[in-house]
C-alpha cells in the first residue's frame, strides 16, 4: 500500500467516534454490575500482606500504589483518550498547561534550543521565554507556517519543534506533513497543540508527529466545567514524561476524571454541532456587510483553507472576526449586545462563549505587542457552543444592527 492509501485507511477508522467514546478503555464488567465507572476516592491503596508489597516492587502485580503515580479513573480517560487519538498511549494532567509544563520539563536540558511557531497561547510561550530560559533553555519563535525560519532556526542543539493547529486566534492551520518531515530530517521531535482541532477534526500522529497535547478544558471534556490537559504518543516516548509526571503531581482527582469521562462520552455528537455552528456563523459574518474580515479556516477566503480542507473532518467552534470601522468602544458594543454567548474567555464547551481579545488577554500589553501578535482592537472571538446554529445567528444579527 502508499503511503497515502495506508493513511485513508487508517483515517477510516475500524470503530466510528462514538462508539469510541462511550466505550473505549472501559470494563464490559464493572463494580456492582453498575453500567457506569464508580468515582473512586483514595489517594493510596491497600496491601494485604509484606509479600505483596514486594511482588509489587518486583512488577510480578501490576495494580495501584499511590494516588500520583495513576489511578483507577484515571487509566480509563488515559484509554479512552488515546484510542480516540489513535495514540499507543495518553497521559492526563490536570489543565493544559501542566501537560505542556509537563512534557517540556521531562524533554528539555540546561543547553536545549526549542523553536515554536509564534501564534501561539500566550502562556506557552510565557512558560518558555521566562521560566524555561532561567534553566538555561533557548526558545526561538519564527513566524507561523514559515517552513524556512523554522528550518534555519534548527541547530543541533534543538531538541523540539512545536505549533498550534489551528492556532488561536487566527485560526491558522499549519500542514501537518511538512511540520512532521522537518522534524525528522533533523531528528528533532514535533508536538502539536491540537486543542482547537480536536482528534475528531484531525488526527496529527497520523501525519507522523510525535506528540499531540489538548487542553481538555476545551473540547474535550466541553461543558465549561472541569480543567484538564492530554499529551498523547508512543509508548516508548512518553515513558520519561510518565515518570516526571509522578515526581511533579499536577494529577487530576478521581471526580474530576468522572466528569471528563462523562464529557467524552458526547463527544463526536458535540463536535458535530460545534463544526456546523462556526461554519454556519462563519458563512453568515464573512457576508455581513459590518464585519471587515472572518478568520475561519472551513472559509475558501482563509489563508489556511488549501491547507485544512480535505484533511480536516471539520473547523470546530471558534469564530474570530474584525468588526468594520469600529473603533475598541463600538467593537465592545457588539459583544455586550449579544444575548446568547456569555463574555468569558475559554472555548469549546456547550454554552457559547465570546470575548474582545483586546480586552480578554491583551489589555495590558503595549499596541505595538498587540500588532505584533495580530490583535487589532475591532477584533472580536467567538466559541460557538452547541446551540442552535438559527438561535447563535439571529443573536449576532441582532447585535450587528441594533
Ligand atoms: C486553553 C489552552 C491551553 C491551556 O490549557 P488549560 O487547560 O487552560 O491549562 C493551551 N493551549 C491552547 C491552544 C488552549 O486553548
Amino acid at each position: 500500500m502508499s503511503l497515502q492509501a495506508t493513511m485513508n485507511a487508517k483515517k477510516q477508522r475500524p470503530r466510528g467516534d462514538s462508539t469510541v467514546s462511550v466505550h473505549a478503555g472501559e470494563a464490559r464488567h464493572k463494580a456492582c454490575d453498575a453500567i457506569t465507572d464508580a468515582i473512586c476516592c483514595s489517594s493510596t491503596y491497600t496491601f494485604d500482606d509484606t509479600q505483596a508489597v514486594i511482588d509489587f516492587i518486583e512488577q510480578k502485580q501490576t495494580r495501584e500504589e499511590y494516588g500520583r503515580y495513576g489511578s483507577p479513573n484515571e487509566k480509563v480517560v488515559e484509554a479512552k483518550l488515546a484510542a480516540l487519538e489513535g495514540a499507543e498511549e495518553a497521559i492526563v494532567y490536570s489543565s493544559g498547561m501542566a501537560a505542556i509544563v509537563g512534557l517540556l520539563m521531562a524533554k528539555l536540558s540546561s543547553g536545549d534550543e526549542i523553536v515554536f511557531f509564534d501564534q501561539c497561547y500566550h502562556r506557552s510561550r510565557e512558560f518558555c521565554t521566562k521560566h524555561l530560559a532561567r534553566f538555561g533553555v533557548v526558545t526561538y519563535q519564527v513566524p507561523t507556517g514559515d517552513f524556512q525560519a523554522m528550518e534555519a532556526a534548527i541547530n543541533r542543539r534543538t531538541k523540539i519543534l512545536v505549533s498550534e493547529s489551528p492556532t488561536n486566534p487566527h485560526l491558522t492551520c499549519i500542514d501537518l506533513e511538512q511540520f512532521a518531515a522537518l522534524g525528522k530530517a533533523y531528528e528533532v521531535e514535533t508536538l502539536i497543540d491540537a486543542t482547537l482541532a480536536t482528534p475528531y477534526n484531525i488526527r496529527p500522529l497520523e501525519y507522523g508527529i510525535d506528540y499531540v497535547l489538548h487542553s481538555a478544558t476545551k473540547y474535550l471534556g466541553g461543558h465549561n466545567d472541569l480543567l484538564a490537559g492530554v499529551i498523547a504518543g508512543s509508548h516508548e516516548q512518553l515513558e520519561n514524561v510518565r515518570q516526571l509526571r509522578g515526581v511533579m503531581g499536577g494529577i487530576n482527582s478521581a471526580h474530576n476524571l468522572y466528569l471528563l469521562q462523562r464529557g467524552l462520552k458526547t463527544f463526536e455528537l458535540r463536535m458535530q454541532r460545534h463544526n456546523e455552528n462556526g461554519l454556519a456563523v462563519a458563512e453568515f459574518l464573512e457576508a455581513h456587510p459590518r464585519i471587515e474580515r472572518v478568520f475561519y479556516p472551513g472559509l475558501p477566503s482563509h489563508p489556511s483553507y488549501a491547507i485544512a480542507a480535505g484533511k480536516m473532518r471539520g473547523y470546530g467552534g471558534l469564530v474570530t472576526f474584525l468588526v468594520r470601522d469600529a473603533d475598541w468602544r463600538q467593537t465592545a458594543d457588539i459583544v455586550d449586545r449579544v444575548t446568547i454567548p456569555r463574555i468569558a474567555p475559554s472555548l469549546g464547551g456547550v454554552e457559547s462563549l465570546i470575548e474582545q481579545p483586546l480586552v480578554m488577554s491583551y489589555f495590558t500589553q503595549t499596541p505595538q505587542d498587540r500588532q505584533r501578535f495580530g490583535i487589532p482592537d475591532n477584533m472580536i472571538r467567538l466559541s460557538c457552543g452547541i446551540e442552535d446554529t438559527r438561535d447563535l445567528v439571529n443573536d449576532l444579527r441582532q447585535a450587528l444592527e441594533q
